[in-house]
């Protein structure tokens, strides 16, 4: 029998979103610093039989209907297909975050064994920005990934954008043709304070409600229906070419419908992006606890659950991880 997971503000969690590695081939600037990450140690990593088994829990005891890929980059974790396989059999709905670098040579074998949905992370169409951004010359490549996603049928695949001030505010427009060109629903994200330098300064974020105006003033967009507990608010391009999105991490807050809970690639499991506390599954896991005790963690650990972030308050405090280390 499953019994849905509702926190203390009433919101039912439904939503697991699985960092399968903390390492990556790229550094972007605003997620991780260019040298100096610790790497975790293979034996600190869940094992793809772990992390199915806290999937499980949460698809069959608590009736999750989601369940997100993310990492670090998860196309260096080795054999993903086969952890994809094994989550797909569970029977919710399952993406993948990816910065598609690699996505061309693993795009079929990821649907063959059963992913959903592709979600690729690209931050500027000008190749040397690009490269400064990520550290790495790989536009090409990660536009080959995009062509890969659609050329195997995956449905919809988005690009992620993170807009930052003076540093690729505009392409704006340049990503919202390049969108309706491709096929491909463009989501353009706040930055968050979460990188691992600490540089984040609220002048630096794009507000989302100034990319819809631009938006508008360039295509005519409106509005779709109602985001429900989904962080991007909809909007159709009014000519009927396509969609585009904006994640107000920031500036909107979507906390108060938020469904989702993240689990590191040590087996960390935390209730929020900005949370300072985690609930230690992977001890659970290996000191041999049943599944009842797994459940019993993450109900706890959902209790723990914040009304909201409070990002600018005097009050608030950044997580010791950075985004990388927690998923997005
Ligand atoms: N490596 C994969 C990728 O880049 O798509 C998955 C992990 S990455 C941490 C997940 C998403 O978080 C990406 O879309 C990335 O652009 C976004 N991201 C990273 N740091 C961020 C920050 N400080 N604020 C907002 N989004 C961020
Ligand atoms: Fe790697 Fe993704 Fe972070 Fe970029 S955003 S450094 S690709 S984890």
């Amino acid at each position: 029998m499953t019994v849905p997971l509702v926190d203390p503000h009433g919101r039912t969690v439904r939503d697991l979103r699985i960092s399968v590695t903390d390492r990556c081939n790229f550094r972007c600037t605003y997620c991780m610093p260019e040298e100096g990450m610790q790497w975790m140690a293979r034996e600190e990593i869940l094992t793809f039989e772990e992390i199915e088994r806290v999937a499980r829990v949460c698809v069959e005891r608590f009736g999750f209907t989601s369940l997100r890929l993310t990492g670090g980059e998860p196309t260096v974790r080795a054999h993903l297909p086969v952890l994809v396989e094994k989550l797909a059999a569970l029977g919710a709905d399952l993406a993948l975050t990816t910065n598609g670098s690699t996505l061309a040579l693993v795009a079929a074998d990821l649907r063959r064994a059963g992913l959903d949905r592709i979600n690729i992370s690209c931050d500027s169409l000008r190749r040397d920005r690009f490269l400064a951004i990520t550290k790495r010359d790989r536009l090409e490549a990660v536009l080959e990934g995009i062509d890969a996603a659609l050329a195997t049928g995956f449905s919809p695949v988005k690009v992620n954008v993170v807009l930052q001030r003076g540093v690729n505010d505009d392409e704006l427009i340049d990503f919202a043709r390049f969108g309706r060109e491709k096929g491909v629903g463009i989501r353009f994200i706040e930055w968050m304070p979460l990188d691992a330098q600490q540089a984040w300064q609220r002048a630096i974020v794009v507000p989302s409600e100034e990319v819809l105006e631009v938006l508008d003033r360039e295509f005519g967009i409106e509005a779709l229906d109602q985001r429900g507990s989904q962080p991007a608010e909809r909007y159709r391009y009014r000519d009927g070419r396509g969609e585009v999105g904006v994640i107000a991490s920031v500036t909107r807050s979507f906390c108060s419908t938020c469904d989702r809970i993240r689990l590191t690639s040590d087996g960390q499991l935390r209730a929020c992006l900005f949370a300072t506390g985690e609930a230690d599954l992977r001890s659970v896991l290996r000191a041999g606890g049943d599944d009842d005790a797994l459940a019993a963690a993450i109900e706890a650990e959902v209790g723990t659950k914040w009304a909201g972030h409070d990002i600018g308050a005097v009050t608030f405090t950044r997580p010791a991880r950075s985004m990388s280390q927690i998923g997005g």
